[in-house]
């Protein structure tokens, strides 16, 4: 037993040493690694070294590893295959994966506890409704992510998920009384997922992202709660840690998004859309040649660069940090602004950034970049739509209303580089882009902003 709790120590040690080290983008591959391999020795460890009260190994041994061999060649396939640009469904759907284990311990973990004390058994309900309700969900965020599933935005759909979420509470309470009689257990479990679909689905447009990480922070409580129910330090560390990191990542992305936590829980975010795709009519946008472009920015005093999910899409970000290197060569202050929200999962745009070496200084955050925006003179949008959008300003009935944006009217000008006059994750019209200001670089980014560089190179 006392390798066992030193596997666990270093383990847990590991984990944290990650975490810390995933803050920054120098140390975060390193950090993951660390944390894997801490992961990888308490399962060994656990594998090999755990002993029952009657002494007894764990047995099944050669399954154990049968279908740790499977998973480990599945997750290995998935990660090598997956496009950049998928991350983030991919990660909603490990995250739903974890979900479904810590139910499945619970569900296990019932049948060997139901006679035994309150504690336990509470702690079995809670996660069992955590998981099942994280794992759900993440399913229809993955599907809403990859496009595969559409919003459904109804009242009804709010109320009938209080009424959900009561009953649950009603379930949990009646089987914590009564845990020798497994219907509550089972009643509790298909209501835990019918809320998980019914409480993302109604979710969309600029709330998402808030929505993942409070996924994300479910799945962690729940295996928190398996940890407590083995007494094993290692998943209770994990747990806690991935936990607490969702908690206070939801916190911050609600401050960031101009969002209450209750609204999260019971599905009611945003102005509803109530106002729908809004039409822009006959309204014609100013085009702008890459020449003219380039012309604009070398002879600017200060350039803000606001990315968005269009760079991931292009895989621009290298070519992007040449632009700005040329720009600066030339005299030029160039600065980053970005949205907490840009792209598909939180703190996208700072990866993709640092995957190309912009200095980190560099980034500057929402606030900071909308004070420097009134002395910009030129503020590029590469493939970002909706946290440009000023309808999250001026129209309460737009899904993203209320939502904080890069307010780039601000700088003397505006140019727009996207593929075409497609919408972004919200699925709304953008007024910015028919705006006074605003000069549209149409084509792919990658391209617009290789043909940018020649230009600049020129001058
Ligand atoms: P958007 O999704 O609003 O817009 C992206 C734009 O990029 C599109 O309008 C598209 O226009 C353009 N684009 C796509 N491919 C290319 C390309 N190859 N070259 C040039 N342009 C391209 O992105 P934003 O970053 O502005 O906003 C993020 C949205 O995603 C928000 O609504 C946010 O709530 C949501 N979201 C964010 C999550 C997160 O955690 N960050 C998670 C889930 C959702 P076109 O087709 O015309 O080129």
């Amino acid at each position: 037993m006392f390798w066992l709790e030193i596997a666990y120590l270093i383990g847990s040690l590991s984990f944290i040493l990650g975490l810390k080290m995933l803050s920054n983008p120098d140390t975060a591959k390193r950090g993951n690694l660390y944390a894997g391999i801490g992961m990888g020795i308490a399962i060994l460890g656990t594998i090999l070294l755990h002993h029952n009260s009657e002494g007894q190994s764990i047995g099944n041994i050669s399954w154990i590893l049968l279908a740790m061999a499977v998973g480990t060649v599945i997750g290995y396939l998935l990660a090598m295959k997956v496009k950049m640009t998928a991350m983030p469904q991919m990660v909603s759907l490990f995250n739903g994966m974890g979900g479904a284990c810590a139910a499945i311990i619970s569900i296990v973990e019932y049948h060997g506890h139901h006679s035994q004390d309150f504690w336990l058994i509470l702690v079995i309900y809670l996660g069992l409704v955590i998981g099942s309700i994280s794992f759900a969900g993440s399913m229809v965020a993955y599907g809403k992510l990859d496009d595969r599933i559409k919003d459904i935005r109804a009242n009804w759909l709010r109320i009938l998920n209080l009424v959900i979420l009561a009953v649950i509470v009603i379930l949990v309470v009646m089987g914590v009384t009564d845990p020798g009689n497994s219907m509550f257990m089972w009643a509790t479990l298909i209501l835990a997922l019918v809320y998980g679909v019914f409480f993302v689905m109604p979710i969309g447009g600029a709330d998402m992202p808030v929505v993942i990480s409070l996924l994300n922070s479910f799945t962690g409580m729940a295996a928190a709660f398996g940890g407590f129910l083995y007494s094993n330090q290692v998943m209770l560390t994990g747990g806690i840690l991935v936990g607490s990191a969702g908690t206070i990542l939801t916190i911050l992305m609600c401050t960031a998004m101009n969002r209450s936590l209750l609204s999260v829980l019971v599905g009611s975010f945003g102005g509803g859309g109530t106002s729908g795709p809004r039409e822009l009519g006959e309204q014609s946008v100013r085009e702008i040649q890459g020449t003219d472009a380039a012309i604009l920015c070398a002879y600017a005093r200060r350039v803000a660069i606001i990315p968005g999910y269009g760079l991931a899409v292009a895989q621009a970000q290298h070519i992007c940090h040449e632009f700005e290197r040329i720009l600066e060569e030339k005299g030029v202050e160039v600065y980053y602004a970005i949205h907490p929200v840009a792209g598909r999962m939180p703190g996208h745009m700072n990866v993709l950034l640092a995957e190309a070496d912009v200095p980190y200084p560099k980034l500057l955050e929402m606030e900071e970049a909308n004070d420097l925006m009134p002395q910009t003179d030129v503020a590029i949008i590469i493939g970002a739509n909706d946290v440009v959008n000023p309808a999250a300003e001026t129209d309460p009935g737009s899904p993203i209303y209320g939502m904080p944006i890069i307010q780039v009217t601000k700088a003397d000008n505006v140019i727009v580089m996207k593929r075409s006059m497609g919408k972004g994750y919200a699925g709304i019209e953008n007024e910015l882009f028919f705006a006074p200001k605003t000069r549209m670089l149409f084509g792919d980014a990658k391209q617009s902003l290789s043909n940018l560089v020649s230009e600049l190179k020129q001058i």
